[in-house]
């Protein structure tokens, strides 16, 4: 089973800030959760590169654009790297084989018929790069996001005939109900099919771009040349015109509320046009926004990755990844602060995983040696039978395959938060000086594991404090190559396994130490 699945590639004009994080974040938790089930998976992000915006910000730093683009992609690599996402290609649409598909398909389009050529007159924003249509536009007359007027241009350009697809694409929409997620979504790109127009897809007017085949006065458009990394990502037009790939079509696109439209629509009827199968979804996540205000480099209101895990001296960004994947439904909007992030983080990571953690391991060390203390059969304890296992594994199974990242994250910390309780109804203490060594020994096993599980399903999440939980439980195995099988409850931590000196887990972050320490677990990835 393959699952090839996609960020949206961010424009190049400024630095990766958190938004941006937030979205490969996703995609790579997604990533990860499918690979650890034993599926073959195709991980792509990038940069979108061309453009006058990206153009007029080179010439400001006297470069050429491509070297300009070489560096700033240099910056996005180096921040999903330091955010531990391994992307399985990093696409430029300035790559060599980029510009070889996007003519093919150019010119795969225009002998259908669906590019033509065509004077336009309209209102054209300059942020926007793009031609405004009235509902782009305030009733004071200026670009409802960039706030200034558009300029009126008389352009021949080519368009593609999207009004040719729209019936084919309401249809494809009614009958995949999943085909745009989340599903409160859908009812948004029905309500706007109908006043559809053809769209411009070259520019006479930038150079910095894709030549249009045939016509070196032109540069393709962004609709076809950005959109259409999700091909190059994975394949390539063979000599016959077949599109050869073996991801193809996409399991789904992961994009921002914004981008919705042109991924539902543009992109979709351009896939029918050049007679490819569409993607299985296609999701749309919403904004972080920083401090109850949009993150916007013109409102001054970026703030980069790297600054919140320096703001806490951390070391790896498990945190970070823990905090934005928890703090809201992924597809609704969330609201960051420093204050909320350090409450989620210490509440969760460090005084329920990590407490957890520290004091299953070290009692172990108490009372059983620091072995894994033996147990017979199944365990009898209530929330932690077979049963109740298996359906708390298949809860979180469910969740992350709908995407409700968060849901999964709650019922894995649920199971977490019955752990730490059962110690505390159970009294470990209390049953080794009463000698009761039998049930002790079902307890701590029954905690213990429950460790081991979590640690395999929550990787996906925080894979460094994942892999810190397994070392800890004894394994010298590497985390990242196990797999979440249907043995995972029955694959039970073994009798006489020997645990390491108990080291915390996470540090609560108002601690002066908690950079160091995470340093000293080596979960810095
Ligand atoms: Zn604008």
């Amino acid at each position: 089973m393959t699952f090839y699945i996609t960020t949206a590639i961010d424009y190049v004009n400024a630095a990766p800030h958190l938004g941006h994080a937030y979205e490969k974040i996703a995609t790579d938790v997604l990533a990860r959760f499918h690979r650890l089930r034993g599926e073959q998976v195709f991980f792509l992000t990038g940069t979108d590169e061309h453009g006058s915006k990206v153009q007029k910000t080179a010439l400001h730093h006297n470069l050429d654009p491509k070297q300009f683009t070489d560096g700033i992609a240099e910056q996005f690599k180096a921040c999903w790297q330091g955010l531990n996402i391994h992307p399985d290609r990093f696409i430029r649409t300035t790559d060599a084989d980029h510009y070889a598909l996007v003519s093919v398909l150019w010119q795969r389009l225009q002998a259908k018929g669906d590019i033509y050529k065509h004077r336009y007159e309209g209102l054209y924003c300059q942020g926007c790069e793009t031609f405004l249509t009235t509902r782009d536009i305030t009733e004071a007359g200026v670009c409802h996001i960039h706030q200034t007027a558009p300029e009126p241009v008389v352009e021949e350009n080519y368009f593609f005939r999207l009004s040719r697809y729209k019936d084919a694409l309401k249809a494809h929409i009614e009958a995949n109900p999943r085909y745009i997620l989340p599903a409160f979504r859908q009812q948004e790109v029905l309500n706007t099919l109908d006043d559809l127009d053809d769209i411009s897809v070259s520019r006479s007017s930038v150079s910095w771009g894709i030549p249009v085949p045939g016509d070196a006065s032109q540069t393709i458009y962004v609709w076809i040349d950005a959109l259409s990394n999700y091909l190059t990502g994975v394949g390539q037009f063979n000599a016959d015109g077949q599109f050869v790939s073996p991801w193809w079509p996409a399991a789904c696109h992961v994009i921002g509320k914004d981008i919705l439209r042109f991924h539902a629509i543009y992109w979709s009827c351009i896939l029918m046009a050049a007679d490819l199968p569409l993607p299985q979804h296609i999701f749309a996540h919403g904004f972080i926004n920083l401090n109850d205000n949009k993150i916007s480099k013109s409102l001054g209101n970026v703030v980069a990755p790297a600054d919140v895990l320096a703001e806490f001296d951390l070391q790896a960004p498990d945190a970070l990844r823990y905090y934005l994947m928890s703090m809201t439904a992924f597809g609704q909007d969330g609201n960051f602060t420093l204050d909320d992030f350090k409450t989620r983080v210490n509440a969760d990571l460090a005084n329920n995983l990590g407490n957890l953690l520290n004091r299953a391991t070290s009692m172990t060390h108490k009372y059983f040696g620091g072995l894994v203390p033996a147990v017979e059969g199944p365990c009898p304890l209530s929330g932690f039978t077979p049963a109740e296992t298996t359906a708390w594994l298949q809860g979180i199974d469910s969740a992350y395959n709908d995407f409700a990242l968060q849901q999964a994250i709650e019922l894995i910390l649920s199971r977490v938060d019955a752990a730490n309780k059962l110690i505390n109804a159970k009294e470990p203490w209390t049953l080794f000086k009463n000698g009761e060594l039998a049930e002790l020994a079902i307890v701590m096993h029954a905690v213990l594991d429950t460790l081991r599980m979590v640690s395999v399903v929550i990787s996906p999440v925080i894979p460094g404090l994942a892999a810190g939980i397994w070392q800890q439980l004894g394994y010298t195995t590497d985390l990242a190559q196990q797999q979440w099988s249907a043995k995972l409850p029955n694959d039970v931590l073994p009798a006489g396994q020997a645990l390491p000196q108990p080291v915390p887990l996470f540090l609560r972050l108002d601690s002066a130490i908690a950079g160091a320490d995470a340093k000293k677990q080596g979960v810095a990835p």
